[in-house]
């Protein structure tokens, strides 16, 4: 035994006898709004995701999993538009016309085009009849996406308007992501809780590169939805700030277009289980089940595990930080909301017999 130890090398067990109550299936049907199923080459993605490709490719297993575990519909979020929202549509939708959505996407570079708005507030209305049934925004507007003059192009700039207001037209949710984990802006030293999962993706890290602070995109983002009103947003990841519940309720309260998905913050909801069941039942009509995760019975399990039950110090499967996770034992019209009632309140043609 050696006197001085390596963080990394610390892996330490836990003594505490608890039991695991993981549901075999959701208690209710399960509407995973937050998914992306893409046909992906660019190579981040292919780091994460199943070496590139299609991100299933089985479609009719990933079905199979999703009868077993009560999940009903999966949106898959890697729409685009024209030819690949085609391929997007006849690989999920098409043959399984109940089981997936496809939301579509619009080319923010083009927003140097003096018809920009117009051109795309089209394109939107193409993608709806050719089957999209929501618009998503990645977080690269408002952290990467430059303009022909190489300015960073805000979230509320004003010459997305007519895009945002397009999609309130046709009745149509907007799923939008902007900006990252709190921790992603920090400075990477013994303070940040991130330590590990930035040193695994360095790429993830902001702090001291040429973009904004971390509520910049996500301030622009509020001033959008407020322009909007007749739009409804879904904010991805509880508004990226789900560190901040209190945050994220003023906003909720403040916006009554706003909702939230849960995508990839069951770490962040379950290592608070006091707050974070006192915010999903007083807001259980704004927020909305995600995972973010390719379907798999393991993160499914740890998501219904959390929201579901009693458990408490389990593993949440990711390597975001240092903790475990408590479940929350929602109330069932609370679990109800979440899993599929909401999504189908803003999703248009989305039910659940
Ligand atoms: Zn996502």
């Amino acid at each position: 035994m050696s006197e001085d130890l390596l963080l990394r090398d610390f892996k330490p067990k836990t003594a505490l006898v608890t039991e695991d109550h993981t549901p075999q299936r959701a208690k209710f049907p399960v509407i995973d709004i937050h998914n992306h199923l893409g046909n992906w080459d660019e190579e981040w993605f292919q780091g994460l995701y199943n070496g590139g490709g299609w991100v299933i490719k089985d479609v009719a297993a990933t079905v199979g999993l999703m009868d077993e575990m009560n999940v009903r519909s999966v949106n898959n979020l890697d729409g685009g538009w024209g030819d690949q929202l085609r391929e997007n549509l006849e690989r999920y939708k098409q043959p399984y016309p109940d089981r997936f959505t496809v939301f579509a996407w619009t080319d923010w570079g083009e927003v140097d085009l003096p018809n920009f708005g117009e051109k795309w507030a089209k394109e939107l209305e193409k993608s709806v009849r050719a089957g999209a049934q929501g618009m998503k925004v990645f977080k690269t507007l408002g952290l990467n996406t430059r303009d022909k003059a190489g300015k960073l192009i805000k979230v509320d700039d004003p010459r997305l308007d007519p895009v945002w207001a397009a999609a309130g037209e046709l009745g149509i949710p907007v799923l939008i992501h902007s900006s990252d984990p709190v921790a992603f802006f920090w400075p990477l030293d013994e303070t940040n809780e991130r330590w590990d999962e930035l040193h695994e993706h360095p790429d993830w890290h902001f702090y001291g590169k040429d973009c904004p602070q971390f509520m910049e995109p996500i301030e622009a983002q509020l001033r959008v939805v407020a322009r909007h009103p007749k739009t409804n947003f879904i904010s991805a990841h509880v508004l990226s700030y789900a560190e901040n519940l209190r945050w994220v309720s003023a906003a909720l309260d403040k916006y009554p277009n706003l909702y939230v998905d849960i995508g990839e913050r069951i770490g962040e909801l379950g290592r608070q289980p006091y707050a974070a069941r006192a915010f999903l039942t007083k807001y259980a009509d704004r927020v909305l089940f995600g995972t973010d995760i390719p379907s798999n019975r393991t993160t499914y399990g740890i998501y219904f595990r959390c929201l579901e039950t009693m458990d408490e110090y389990f593993d949440y499967g990711r390597s975001q930080g240092r903790y475990r996770i408590y479940g929350l034992y929602l109330p069932d019209d609370v679990l109800q909301k979440i899993y599929y009632k909401n999504a189908c309140k803003l999703v248009p043609g989305l039910k659940v017999e």
